[in-house]
């Protein structure tokens, strides 16, 4: 009896893969209820998500304690992405990591306003030793915000395994109700094959979804041949929210048999970015409707695609029936289902496949350059995940580089020929991205005698932009010659019309001070809580640089009550 109970528990662990995980050793980071604006997995722009996003009531400052014991492994500050970041290693070996904050506490606030202070920067990343700063169950750490590339206030908190790979954190026993099944968005079906059909078409067809009673969905029959894929978009509702977040997991069968299986539970940041191998990329850049492609296509590594030998495919035969089903669930196991009944049948094809050949041809696994008029393109291997035929045509300064409906892993260089500008003027110059309006978006442009190059990584229009502009620089709650004793902070707006805000130096009565820029209502802030002004008269300076180099000056004198 005894054996047959290990052998079972043996056999369930095998089956879970999860239970040697720590469910109950960590906390809820906040005493708030979670409620998620954001799920593990979910799909963003080239990446997946790898944490929580949990919502903290539309404001910044909610108390983030501890949720184990453990010491802060690494601090970052940065302008845009995880903004003010905080690492916690814990003796399990696990990491749990929080971004997007307002501030810092005790100690580690100290200790970052001390690092800061030293290396007259407000970006830094610092790696603290184990006995620095350590941490205790429960114990301040931090105060929720909106830093970086936050869109709203909310927690970003991860859970890292030992080999600093995000975890699903509900997998931690992290409780969040979720009684809502996910919504189906879209259905599409691809025919793969070279002579495969799909209602005599060979291009990707929406299929029509009809909901059934009892809550799950059916497809309108096609009838189809040969090779052919299916992809499904789809979101999940938790309680609370009415925020669209990730699934949990997506399987598929045909006729009975698994087909495709793709499970967010872990993932490494290095093959975050085949989020675009693995969405519909083109029809993302067409619908803003992510759909995932049932099918494990060439240069697709993902780990969270469980099904190792078969790619997701299935191949219908002539006068042959048959339902290929897709089930998506979430991680409390409300599932949907979409049946998809398929007539086999060898039909003529009126719509043959779109093909947009151009000159330009362009190889996965080699690396390809192109020159059109007095711009060079060159795209490494690997850069694509397919052989493409590309658009590219110049026209004086400015470079169509194919349309963004293709993705690219790696980065690609445009260069630029610049001998028609004098030395002076090509000192103003980069190589801007266009966006839609055709307002230039700057790349870190490099100069090499009369060539500029820049590298980029999406496709699409370009030009070599000049930029003779300084930056503003505006005060925003103070003026020249005043008195402001009661003023917790000093404020400026710093704007740059065209390659943008480089870097920002300001110093009171001739010492570094610290300020923090907001890149988002680009705003400068000096906190007068970090250093005691001692003076009554006190003379500011601040110096804003740009992209290309111009740069601004501003100074004001102002007085201020000692303390
Ligand atoms: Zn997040």
């Amino acid at each position: 009896m005894k054996n047959l109970t290990i052998l079972l528990l043996l056999f369930t662990a095998i089956i879970n893969g999860q239970n040697d995980l720590p469910t109950g050793y960590f906390s809820n980071p906040m005493d708030i209820d979670l409620i998620l604006s954001g799920s593990f997995g979910e799909l963003r722009s080239n990446h997946f998500h790898s944490g929580l996003d949990i919502k903290t009531q539309q404001r910044e400052g909610i108390p983030i304690y501890a949720p184990a014991d453990g010491y802060v492994s690494r601090i970052k500050v940065s302008h845009y992405g995880y903004g003010k970041a905080l690492y916690i290693h814990h003796p399990n070996g696990y990491s749990t990591v929080y971004a997007h904050l307002q501030q810092y506490a005790g100690p580690i606030q100290d200790y970052v306003k001390k690092q800061q202070y030293r290396n007259e920067s407000y970006e830094i990343e610092l790696f603290p030793q184990a006995d620095m700063l350590p941490v205790s169950k429960g114990e301040l750490i931090a105060y929720s915000g909106n830093s970086g590339s936050s869109g709203g206030p909310h927690l970003h908190f991860e859970i890292r395994d030992a080999a600093s790979r995000p975890m699903n954190p509900m997998l931690f026993g992290i409780e969040i109700p979720d009684t809502k099944k996910p919504l189906i968005n879209t259905v599409l079906a691809y025919p793969v094959g070279e002579d495969a059909h799909i209602d005599q078409k060979q291009n990707p067809m929406k299929l029509r979804l009809i909901l059934q009673k009892d809550g799950s969905y059916k497809t309108e029959k096609i009838t189809a041949l040969g090779k052919i894929g299916f992809g499904v978009s789809t979101n999940d509702q938790l309680n609370g929210a009415s925020n669209k977040n990730g699934v949990y997991r997506i399987t598929s069968n045909y006729n009975g048999t698994e087909k495709f299986d793709v499970l967010f539970e872990k993932f490494s940041f290095a093959e975050t970015r085949y989020l675009n191998r693995y969405i519909d990329y083109g029809y993302y850049q067409d619908n803003r409707n992510r759909v995932q492609k049932l099918f494990r296509e060439s240069n697709n590594p993902l780990s969270i695609i469980k099904n190792e030998d078969e790619s997701g495919y299935i191949t219908v035969a002539d006068g042959f029936n048959s339902n290929y089903v897709i089930a998506v669930k979430d991680f409390k196991g409300n599932t949907v289902t979409i049946t998809i009944p398929i007539e086999g049948k060898e039909l003529p094809i009126v719509e043959p496949k779109k093909d947009d050949k151009t000159d330009s041809y362009a190889y996965s696994n080699e690396a390809t350059a192109f020159t059109k008029g007095k711009f060079s393109v060159y795209i490494p291997a690997e850069s694509l995940y397919e052989d493409t035929y590309l658009d590219i045509e110049a026209n004086g300064d400015t470079l169509h580089l194919h349309e963004d409906n293709i993705p690219l892993h790696k980065n690609i260089t445009i260069s630029v020929d610049a001998s028609n500008y004098s030395e002076s003027d090509m000192d103003k110059l980069f190589i801007g991205r266009l966006n839609w309006y055709g307002d230039p978006y700057y790349n870190t442009t490099y100069r090499q005698g009369n060539k500029l190059s820049a590298r980029v990584r999406t496709f699409g229009n370009y030009a070599l932009v000049s930029d003779t502009e300084v930056p503003t620089i505006t005060p925003l709650n103070f003026s020249d010659g005043k008195w402001i004793s009661n003023n917790e902070t000093l404020q400026l707006k710093i704007e740059d019309e065209l390659s943008g805000i480089s870097n920002y130096r300001a110093t009171l009565n001739g010492k570094y001070i610290l300020t923090e820029y907001n890149y988002k209502k680009d705003v400068l802030t000096y906190d007068f809580d970090d250093e005691v002004v001692t003076e009554t008269e006190n003379k500011l300076k601040v110096i804003v640089t740009d992209n290309v180099g111009n740069s601004t000056t501003f100074e004001a004198t102002f007085f201020r009550k000692p303390l």
